[in-house]
């Protein structure tokens, strides 16, 4: 069994494998070789903790596994990020545990390599202006993977507590971009491409924020109960999503599907766009809107590849199981 720990992660793994896995993975559930297995989180009650596990398989590339982990909000004062998260990895023809993964950072670069892949599909081709909202551990990732699919010529933000959009500001200084706190009028209205990544439980960009076409990537809202716009922009939009079934249970469309106003046969897989079976954006003034939930099988395609860097670069440590 090979052990890939945590603090390996960040030389092994590049934004582009990530993206390189993520798209493919999302292409494989789009072809019904590769599927989602029922998402478990429970409250443990002990340390406030939130624990679960999210697992798959892709029959396409024989991987197979979990991510085990969750959320305690204690460990900040341990010194310990609070998202903790391990891959599993089983040998898919005699179920043997192949690889144990440090999950928190591939967490991060697979939902950045998400939004990414609904940007490189679906954004405007001549898009200028991202628009970032939320400021949060992921928002940097996300700002990062997202630059590389469009010529930016700035990034624009906003956030709940403006004292955290000096992290945007960094991060965009970091990739070479100007970067200005905007309002959210301003923000709907300017950026073409937009990301939402924050732990909101109400609508923050509201419908008539957004004008003109926009691609609008959603990449906060994973649980019952959270929500990052308007449902009547979601029923506006043209959406798509990593997996349909959380879409409309945990996504960014469940409350639009609550309301009535988008229906679950209109909601695409970004797979179909990637493998050619759905046109994607058909007009420069669409409204697109990517609803990436995050599924368990990024996490196994990210883990696989890292899994594989490791043995390349000699720095997998193996152990008899
Ligand atoms: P974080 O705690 O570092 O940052 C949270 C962000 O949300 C901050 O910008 C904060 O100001 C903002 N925020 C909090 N409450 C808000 C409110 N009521 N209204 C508006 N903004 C609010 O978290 P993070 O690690 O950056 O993660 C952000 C979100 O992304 C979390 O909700 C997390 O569950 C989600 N997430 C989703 C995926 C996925 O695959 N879709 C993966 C990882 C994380």
């Amino acid at each position: 069994m090979i052990i890939v720990p945590e603090n390996k992660i960040g030389d092994l793994m590049t934004r582009a494998d990530s993206f390189a896995a993520v798209e493919k993975v999302f292409a494989s559930m789009a072809k019904g070789s590769a599927y989602n297995f029922p998402v478990i989180r429970e409250a443990i009650g002990h340390a406030d903790a939130l624990y679960g596990f999210k697992s798959g398989f892709d029959r396409s590339e024989l991987v197979l596994g979990l991510k085990s982990g969750g959320f305690w909000p204690g460990n900040m004062e341990k010194g310990l990020t609070n998202h903790q998260s391990t891959v599993f990895l089983f040998d898919a023809d005699t179920g043997k545990c192949k690889a144990v993964v440090g999950g928190n950072l591939l967490t991060a670069l697979r939902t950045a390599a998400a939004s990414a892949v609904s940007i490189k599909y679906l954004a405007p081709k001549g898009a200028k202006v991202l628009g970032m909202i939320g400021a949060g551990h992921q928002s940097a990732f996300q700002m990062r993977a997202a630059a590389e699919q469009r010529d930016f010529e700035k990034v624009i933000g906003w956030n709940v507590d403006p004292a955290m959009l000096s992290r945007l500001e960094e991060t965009a200084a970091e990739i070479g971009l100007p970067f200005e706190a905007v309002d959210l009028d301003r923000l709907g209205a300017e950026a073409d491409t937009i990301i939402t990544i924050t732990s909101s439980f109400d609508a923050i960009l509201m419908d008539a924020q957004v004008t003109g076409g926009t691609h609008i990537a959603c990449m906060g809202t994973d649980t019952k109960g959270k929500q990052e716009v308007d449902a009547a922009l979601v029923g506006r939009a043209t959406v798509f999503t990593d997996e349909v079934a959380q879409s409309i249970s945990i996504g960014e469309a469940q409350h639009a599907v609550a309301n009535g106003v988008l229906k679950e046969a209109d909601i695409a897989q970004i797979g179909a766009v990637i493998n050619g079976d759905h046109p994607g954006r058909t007009s420069d003034d669409e409204l697109t809107l990517f609803d990436g939930t995050g599924v368990g099988l990024q996490d196994l395609a990210v883990a696989d590849a890292v899994v594989k860097r490791a043995v390349e670069a000699g720095v997998a440590v193996e152990v008899d199981f």
